[in-house]
């Protein structure tokens, strides 16, 4: 056989070799969010993980992303990715804690683990292994979908110097934080992000919390509620991707991959995006608006904030077996890692402002 003959057939085994990937039937999801495509950083990780996806499988997975404004239903993802209607969503797991109170740990919970403990949980301890353990029951698979950092505690018309400044006061606050706040005499409310400004204007609510300056000043908060609390809620909200279990196991093991990696690396991105965005928010802040009050509540506040959090998550840890389990596994991965925490990060961050 000729040379020229041998390289010819010795490409066609190559092609042949490579025709399964190449051949692959072209796959088509749909995600469902609950924000509007707009909101970003928050809207940023779906959109990052369909355009990774259709470039890694050379258009071979293709996933059309749509907003709150299209479906209509923004606590409706978790029904819908159940039921197949959608093979995907993008939301906080702490939203379904009607359905299952589990489901707060993978979010975040008051006084509970930063951005960097929290991952470390999730990823090299047993958080994923919860998580996939409480979506079990809803026949979907969780994954982290990004993390917002340290939310602030919230914008407030009037300054909180007491308790008894807390009691009676109408504040937007969701999750376990809402539980608490209600059980220091707030009158706790959930109001979709579209109508927060305007509820605080008028005074259908006296308080709210939202995320941190990079989302916060956007909205105009300031304008009529100008005290902005520190965090002490919402340490490390962590976004989630839901897929519905059937649609997953159909696909193909390069596809897995391919889901599995950008998922990770848009999840990863959500948190460098909002750090930057809150950086430039909040060095603008004081320049453009220095009519911003900034706060941290009253350390008698702050003290009956974290023992309401603790009777709360021992209650449920009392009637619910899981629930205690995951917290547990939560309190004693925390105290661990949050000593590494204070010797490293917070021991520098103080270190190199003693030298300035
Ligand atoms: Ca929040």
């Amino acid at each position: 056989m000729k040379f020229a003959a041998k390289i010819a057939l010795a490409i066609a085994a190559l092609a042949m070799l490579a025709t399964p990937a190449m051949a692959q039937k072209t796959v088509k999801w749909k995600l469902a969010m609950t924000w509007p495509a707009t909101l970003t950083p928050l809207a940023s990780p779906p959109a990052k993980v369909a355009k990774m996806v259709e470039e890694m499988s050379g258009g071979t997975f293709v996933i059309k992303v749509e907003g709150k404004e299209k479906h209509k239903a923004p606590l409706g993802i978790l029904d819908m990715v159940k039921g197949g209607q959608y093979q995907m969503g993008h939301s906080g797991s702490y939203y379904w804690k009607g359905k299952d109170i589990s489901t707060i740990f993978f979010t975040t919970i008051p006084f509970g683990m930063t951005t960097a403990e929290q991952y470390a949980w999730f990823y090299y301890d047993d958080g994923m292994k919860y998580m996939q353990q409480v979506y079990d029951r809803f026949k979907v698979l969780n994954f982290p979908g990004g993390n917002t950092g340290v939310q602030m505690g919230g914008w407030f018309k009037k300054e909180i110097n007491s308790l008894d400044d807390l009691k009676g006061l109408k504040m937007r606050i969701p999750g376990l934080a809402g539980e608490v706040f209600a059980k220091l005499g707030v009158n706790v409310t959930n109001i979709p992000a579209g109508e927060l400004y305007t509820s605080l204007d008028r005074g259908t609510i006296d308080a709210l919390e939202w995320v941190g300056p990079g989302m916060d000043i956007k909205m105009g908060f300031h304008k009529v509620a100008p005290f902005y609390y520190t965090g002490w809620h919402e340490p490390a909200s962590e976004m989630q991707f839901l897929i519905n279990k059937r649609a997953y196991e159909k696909l193909s093991a390069e596809h897995k991959a391919i889901l599995q990696t950008a998922m990770k690396a848009a999840a990863a991105d959500m948190y460098y995006e909002n750090f930057a965005a809150s950086a430039n928010a909040w060095e603008k802040m004081k320049t453009d608006f220095p009519n911003i009050k900034v706060k941290t509540f009253p350390l008698p506040v702050l003290k009956a904030m974290k023992k309401a959090t603790d009777e709360l998550l021992d209650t449920y840890a009392a009637k619910d077996a899981q629930f205690k389990e995951i917290l547990d596994s939560q309190r004693t991965f925390m105290k661990k890692a949050r000593q590494w925490s204070v010797i490293s990060d917070y021991n520098y961050i103080k270190t190199s402002m003693d030298v300035e």
